[in-house]
């Protein structure tokens, strides 16, 4: 699917802003739906954090999705588009006790436990609130994602997670708690994952574990596979919706899930990345000595994850009805694309060939539907990007 830009709307509007192409996020749900019907025990989750625009979330608990949420606010604003609380499921480091009365108070479907202190703390929060929590435990499968190191979560030099060796003491802990009840295991290797081989290792180390827990006589009654499935920012519009069959066949094929048992996924960026994009006019065209600088009005702000991650978007300029030539006709120019926050790593990608641009032209930042918007902040008392979603 390509993604249209309406260029007279978007001319009226304030930027920088982001737009959201909301056929393009039905019809991704709709391809996730389709991989996992036949799965009674399947149940997908979207993990908030990837974007929680209230009218995308709203979208997303219409397509019967649960939550993964990371803090108290993601469970409040689950709660808020209309995501049942027993299709949520709750992890994070660290929990404070007003977040974990609140997911006591909702009856959420799980918590995702990471150290045992923390279990320790949930058992009593449940006990002072008369209640039982469920809990599964956060196990580091010491599985290499391959991808950047600032998203890899899964290797055991991390401050997410329980080493996989103290599993069977995290769950006998768990059964010995009065409020407690213990639900099952959950993994998560890291982010923007393109290949199958980390999910498949992710199977396969999951499977030694359970026929372990196995000889000892520990029944799990659910695993949470977590998320991680990445997603083409070079080809936004080519692979609009990432590649969710061969994904959950991986799980279907590699996974040996116990008779009745339950599998969770946790996806974020595969559900929203392309949907989103970032759009931004063109403030100054810069000539330096050996460089040119094409100045948004858009920058690390609205979208951190060039300066973070050091990620690459695809950068497009937007073609406008008062154009001479049709942009793929138009000669191209290089460009250093920037934006204007005073933050040398502001630069969303170097060397970009474009057509000639001038002030007041339109440019989309791609693939921006995941980890753009919930990153967002006021760093130089720059207020946050208003959205239009279409
Ligand atoms: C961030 C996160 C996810 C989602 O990751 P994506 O790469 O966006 O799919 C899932 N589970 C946990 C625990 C996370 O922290």
């Amino acid at each position: 699917m390509h993604t249209h830009f309406p260029a007279d709307r978007l001319l009226q509007h304030p930027t920088p802003c982001y737009y959201y192409d909301t056929a393009l996020l039905d019809a991704t749900l709709a391809e996730i739906d389709r991989c996992t019907r036949g799965e009674p025990h399947w149940h997908v989750h979207y993990a908030i954090k990837a974007n929680a625009n209230p009218a995308i979330l709203r979208r997303i608990a219409r397509a019967g999705l649960g939550a993964d949420c990371v803090s108290g606010g993601e469970i409040e604003a689950a709660i808020a588009a209309g995501i049942p609380a027993t299709r949520i499921v709750y992890a994070g480091v660290g929990k404070s006790d007003r977040e974990i009365d609140l997911a006591l108070r909702h009856s959420i479907a799980c918590f995702n436990v990471e150290s045992l202190e923390e279990l320790q703390v949930i058992n009593e929060r449940a006990a002072s609130l008369g209640t039982i929590a469920p809990v599964a435990f956060r196990i580091n499968p010491n599985v290499d994602a391959c991808t950047h190191a600032k998203i890899t979560t899964g290797l055991s030099e991390n401050k997410f997670g329980i080493d996989l060796g103290d599993t069977e003491r995290a769950i006998r802990t768990a059964h010995s708690l009065a409020h407690i009840r213990y639900e099952g295991l959950h993994f998560h290797i890291g982010s923007q994952i393109l290949t199958d081989a980390p999910f498949r290792r992710l199977c396969h180390r999951i499977n030694e574990l359970q026929e372990r827990l196995e000889r000892q006589g520990i029944r799990t009654p659910g695993i949470n596979v977590g998320g991680g499935l990445g997603i083409s920012y070079e080809h936004p519009d080519d692979e609009s919706i990432p590649r969710f069959e061969p994904y959950f066949d991986t799980f279907r094929r590699h996974l040996a899930l116990r008779p009745g048992q339950q599998l969770h996924f946790e996806l974020g960026r595969s559900v929203v990345g392309q949907c989103g994009t970032l759009i931004a006019r063109v403030l100054y065209v810069k000539q330096g000595t050996t460089r040119r600088f094409l100045i948004l009005d858009a920058g690390m702000t609205e979208l951190v994850r060039p300066a973070m991650y050091g990620a690459r978007h695809a950068v497009q300029r937007i073609a406008l009805p008062t154009d001479a030539t049709p942009a793929a006709d138009a000669p191209r120019c290089t460009y250093d694309v920037v934006g204007p926050v005073c933050e040398s790593s502001d630069v969303f990608v170097k060397d970009q060939p474009l057509p000639p641009c001038r002030r007041g032209d339109l440019i989309a930042i791609r693939s921006a539907g995941a980890y753009g918007e919930s990153m967002a902040s006021t760093y130089n008392l720059r207020p946050l990007p208003p959205t239009i979603v279409q």
